[in-house]
C-alpha cells in the first residue's frame, strides 16, 4: 500500500529514525541468539588453543600393530594373532589400557541386541526379520553360529599372561607395572571370531549362484581405544550406529587366504613379487604410467576363478605396510576384477595408486566409473583441504547399497540389473557413494574426529565435500545433500523426531539428515551465503590442515572456522548446531512510501485521481443509468458554483506557492524531490527461529529485477519481527525474500508480497499398482551387457 511523505523535513527525520534500529517494537524481548557461546564451549588450555588450533602441549597416543591373520574361507572365520606397541604419549601414568572389541557387538547378549526396540509388523514379517528384532544392528546373523570375539591370549612380551576383563565391546588389559608417560608397552593378543553376513561396516556376501562369497573386513582385530586429553579413555560402547575413535599408529599386516583369492587392503602391498603372476606384474607395470585404469585382473579371469575348478588351491600370504593410519581393512574374494592406475592428481606430481575390485555383478558401472572417481576425490578434496598423503585408494564394491570407509580402502554399493542396464539413481548413487567413501580418508581418517560421540564432524563435513566434489563431476549431478531446499523437510519435521546435530551419535534419530544433510547444508550456506566462497575456503583449509593427523573437537571447528575467517559465527553454530528450530522467514507487508513534491502539477492530478477511486462506488455505478433524472439535472435554475467547482484544478495560487516552497530548498532537497525515489518498508517475520541472512529480490514495474541482501545481524535487536528501509527509483511490483533458496526457509508460501498463490496438484484418479517398471537404458534397448570401451584407451 502506497503512502505519501508529508513534508519532506518529516521524511529525512523519519529515515534517521530507522537507520539507528531502535528496539522499540512490543515484540522485543532480549535474546541470546547473537550473543557469544560463552561457557558452551570448553575452557582453551594448553592442549587446545582458544583460536581452535592444537596447543603447545597437544600430544596424543600411538600404537603400532603387527598382525598375521588368516581367512578361513570355508567355515567364515578370522583366526589372528597381533603384536602391539602401544606408546604412552600422554602426561599421564597408566595402570591400566582398554581395547575395542567390536566384533562383540554381535553378542546376542550385548546391549546392542538388548537395547534395541520394535514391534511385530501384523501385515507379516519373514524369518529373518523376527530374528533380526532383537539382534545388533541389521545383521541378520546364523542363529546356529556363535558370533563376537574368542580371546585365547593375551600376553606381555615374555610370553606371560596379562589379566584382562571384558566389558561388551572393550577390553581391560592390567598392566604388570604403571606404564609411565613417555614410555611404551609390547603385548600380544590372539583372537578369533566367526564372520557375520555384511551388515554395512563389514562381513561376507554370497552369492548363491556360483557358491563364492566376497569378503569385506573390518573392525577385525582387538584395536586400542584413545586416551585423550577431553575423555581420558574413550570407551563409549559400540552400539553399531556410532562409529568409530580411534589412534595413530603404522601397521603391518599379514594376510593368508585361499591362493585363488585376489586381497584389496589398506595400505601397499609389500609381496606383490609373489603374489601375482607374471601376468599381473607385467599389467601393474604398465598402470604405472597409464592414464587410464588397466586390467590388473580381468573379467574372463575372474569368472574363471569363480568357477573354483581347482579344489585345492592352497593358501597365499599378501603382506601389507600402512603407516600413520588409525584402522587397517581389507577384502578378498576369487570374484574380484581388479583395475588400477598410478594416478598424479597434485602438482606436486607424487603418484598415488587408485585401484577398484569388484565382482562381474558390477559391470560394466564398475570399470567405467569406480576408479576415475576415486582420482577425482583425491583431486577435489585435495584442493579444499590438504594434499591426499597415503600411496593407495581403493573402492571395492560391496553389496547392492550404501558403502563404508577405512583408511586408503572404502567398501561401495551401486549395482546394475542382470542385464547390464541401470537406472539413472544407480548410476550417480554409485559414484557418489565412491566419492563419499574415498572421501572419508580426509574426514575421519586423517583429521581424525571422534565419530563415536560426532557423526557430523566426519559425516557433515565428508558429506559437504562430497557435495562439491559431485559438482565439479558433473555440473547436472543430481546431488542428494547439500542444497538448503534438500534439508527443509527434515527441517519441517515433528520436534520429537529432531535432534540438535551436537547430539551423540548412538542417539539420534534419523542420523542420514542429522549427521550428514543438515550440517553438510549449513557449510553450504556459510559459504555462499554468510562468509563467501574465499573467507569460507580459507578457514574450511586451515581446519583440515591444522588437525591433519590430529583429533579436534567440535569447539576447535568452531573456533578454527572464526579465528581464520573474521566472521563471527557464534549465532550460527547456535542456530544450525545446538539447535533445532527450522528457518521460516514471513514477509507479512511491504509499506511504500513516495516523497510529496508539493509540486500542485503533480500533486492535484493525483488527489483527483485518488478522489475518482473513492466515489467509484457499486451504488453509484448503478445510479449512473438514473443520472439523467435527478433534480439538479433536469432543472439548471439547482445548479451554482459548486456544481462546476473543480477542486483540482492547479490555480495561479497553488503556482506561487510552490515557488516560495522550492526557494527554501538546499540543492541536495530539491534533487531527491525529483529523482522521485520511492520507500518501502518491509515487515519481517523470523517464524522459524534460526536467525538467518535476509536476501530481497525486487521485480520491477519494467519487468527487471535486483536482489539486495542483509546480514543475519540485521535480527539482532529483535529476533521476532524487523522493519527494512529499501529505497528504488523504480517500482516495486513483485517482493520475494530467499528467491534462489539460499538458506533453508521450510515454508515459501509467505516469501512474497503481494502473496502468490501456489497450487497444490491432485490427481483424479487413483494410480494403479505397477509391477517394477524397466529402467530407461532397457526400454530404450540400451542394455546387454557391456557399454564401456576398451579401459586401454
Ligand atoms: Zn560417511
Amino acid at each position: 500500500m502506497k503512502k505519501t511523505l508529508l513534508p519532506l523535513l518529516m521524511l529525512l527525520v523519519s529515515l534517521c529514525t530507522m537507520a539507528q534500529q531502535l528496539p522499540t517494537s512490543p515484540n522485543y524481548q532480549a535474546n541470546d541468539r547473537f550473543e557469544q557461546l560463552g561457557t558452551t564451549l570448553p575452557t582453551p588450555n594448553t592442549y587446545r588453543t582458544a583460536s581452535g588450533a592444537p596447543g603447545k602441549e597437544y600430544w596424543q597416543q600411538r600404537a603400532d600393530y603387527d598382525i598375521k591373520a588368516e581367512l578361513d574361507d570355508d567355515n567364515r572365520r578370522i583366526i589372528g594373532t597381533e603384536t602391539i606397541t602401544f606408546f604412552n604419549q600422554s602426561p599421564d601414568d597408566l595402570k591400566y589400557i582398554w581395547m575395542q572389541l567390536d566384533q562383540n557387538l554381535f553378542k546376542n547378549d550385548g546391549i546392542a541386541a538388548r537395547s534395541r526396540t520394535g514391534t511385530v509388523n501384523q501385515k507379516g514379517m519373514n524369518a529373518d526379520q523376527l530374528q533380526e528384532m532383537n539382534s545388533a544392528r541389521g545383521a541378520t546373523l546364523d542363529p546356529k553360529i556363535e558370533y563376537g570375539y574368542k580371546i585365547t591370549s593375551v600376553k606381555d612380551k615374555t610370553g606371560k599372561a596379562l589379566p584382562f576383563t571384558i566389558n561388551g565391546t572393550m577390553m581391560r588389559i592390567d598392566l604388570p607395572l604403571v606404564l609411565k608417560t613417555g614410555t611404551a608397552f609390547v603385548f600380544s593378543v590372539d583372537w578369533n571370531y566367526n564372520i557375520t553376513e555384511y551388515y554395512g561396516r563389514s562381513g561376507f556376501e554370497y552369492f548363491p549362484k556360483d557358491g563364492n562369497a566376497n569378503y569385506f573386513i573390518a573392525h577385525w582385530f582387538p584395536r586400542l581405544a584413545p586416551y585423550d586429553d577431553v575423555n581420558g579413555w574413550n570407551h563409549k560402547q559400540f552400539l553399531g550406529q556410532g562409529e568409530f575413535a580411534l589412534i595413530f599408529g603404522n601397521y603391518k599386516v599379514a594376510i593368508t587366504v585361499p591362493s585363488d583369492h585376489v586381497v584389496a587392503a589398506s595400505g601397499e602391498c609389500q609381496n606383490y613379487a609373489q603374489v601375482l603372476t607374471a601376468t599381473q606384474k607385467q599389467r601393474l607395470k604398465q598402470a604405472e604410467t597409464s592414464k587410464t585404469p588397466v586390467m590388473i585382473v580381468t573379467q574372463a579371469e575372474a569368472e574363471k576363478a569363480e568357477k573354483r575348478e581347482n579344489k585345492n588351491p592352497g593358501k597365499k600370504t599378501w603382506i601389507y605396510k600402512a603407516d600413520n593410519v588409525r584402522d587397517f581393512a581389507f577384502a578378498s574374494s576369487r570374484k574380484f576384477i581388479w583395475d588400477a592406475m598410478q594416478s598424479d592428481v597434485y602438482k606436486s606430481g607424487r603418484k598415488i595408486w587408485c585401484m577398484s575390485v569388484y565382482p562381474k555383478e558390477g559391470n560394466p558401472l564398475w570399470e567405467q566409473y569406480s576408479t576415475r572417481a576415486v582420482a577425482h576425490t583425491l583431486k577435489s578434496y585435495g584442493a579444499r583441504t590438504f594434499e591426499y598423503p597415503y600411496p593407495v585408494a581403493i573402492s571395492c564394491h560391496s553389496v547392492a547399497g550404501g558403502g563404508m570407509e577405512y583408511p586408503m580402502i572404502s567398501f561401495n554399493g551401486g549395482r546394475p540389473e542382470e542385464d547390464g542396464t541401470y537406472t539413472e539413481a544407480t548410476k550417480y548413487g554409485m559414484i557418489g557413494v565412491i566419492i563419499h567413501e574415498v572421501g572419508h580418508n580426509f574426514f575421519p581418517m586423517i583429521v581424525n574426529s571422534d565419530e563415536r560421540q560426532w557423526a557430523w564432524m566426519d559425516e557433515g563435513l565428508n558429506t559437504f565435500c562430497q557435495y562439491l566434489a559431485e559438482k565439479e563431476w558433473d555440473y547436472n549431478f543430481p546431488t542428494r545433500r547439500g542444497e538448503p531446499n534438500q534439508i527443509t523437510e527434515y527441517m519441517s519435521s515433528d520436534k520429537s523426531v529432531l535432534s540438535p546435530i551436537m547430539a551423540s551419535a548412538e542417539n539420534v534419530i534419523g542420523l542420514g539428515p542429522n549427521a550428514y544433510g543438515k550440517p553438510a547444508t549449513a557449510l553450504n550456506i556459510l559459504r555462499e551465503t554468510v562468509m563467501g566462497r574465499e573467507l569460507f575456503d580459507h578457514a574450511f583449509k586451515e581446519y583440515a590442515t591444522r588437525w591433519r593427523f590430529k583429533s579436534p573437537t567440535p569447539a576447535d571447528f568452531f573456533r578454527t572456522m572464526e579465528d581464520a575467517s573474521g566472521v563471527d559465527l557464534d549465532w550460527f553454530w547456535k542456530g544450525w548446531f545446538y539447535g533445532t528450530e527450522p528457518v521460516d522467514q514471513d514477509l507479512v507487508t511491504v509499506d511504500w512510501f513516495s516523497i510529496d513534491t508539493q509540486n500542485p502539477a503533480i500533486e492535484k492530478e493525483i488527489a483527483r485521481k485518488e478522489d475518482a477511486r473513492k466515489k467509484t462506488t457499486m451504488s453509484k455505478i448503478q445510479d449512473a443509468k438514473t443520472k439523467g433524472e435527478t433534480v439538479v439535472a433536469q432543472d439548471s435554475t439547482m445548479a451554482d458554483f459548486y456544481n462546476r467547482y473543480d477542486p483540482f484544478k492547479v490555480t495561479d495560487a497553488d503556482k506561487q506557492k510552490y515557488e516560495q516552497y522550492l526557494a527554501t530548498l538546499s540543492d541536495n532537497e530539491r534533487q531527491l524531490i525529483q529523482a522521485n525515489t520511492n520507500f518501502y518498508t518491509l515487515s519481517i517475520k523470523n517464524k522459524g527461529g534460526v536467525p538467518m541472512p535476509v536476501i530481497v529480490k525486487m521485480g520491477f514495474e519494467d519487468g527487471t529485477d535486483s536482489v539486495a541482501v542483509y546480514p543475519a545481524e540485521i535480527w539482532r535487536f529483535n529476533d521476532v519481527q524487523i522493519n527494512k528501509v529499501i529505497s528504488t527509483k523504480k517500482k516495486v511490483v513483485q517482493w520475494t525474500l530467499d528467491p534462489y533458496q539460499q538458506i533453508a526457509d521450510i515454508d515459501t508460501e509467505n516469501n512474497s508480497f503481494p502473496r502468490i498463490a501456489q497450487p497444490t496438484r491432485f490427481q483424479i484418479f487413483k494410480q494403479q499398482q505397477q509391477k517394477k517398471a524397466p529402467n530407461p537404458m532397457q526400454m530404450q534397448g540400451a542394455g546387454g551387457g557391456k557399454i564401456s570401451t576398451d579401459p586401454k584407451n
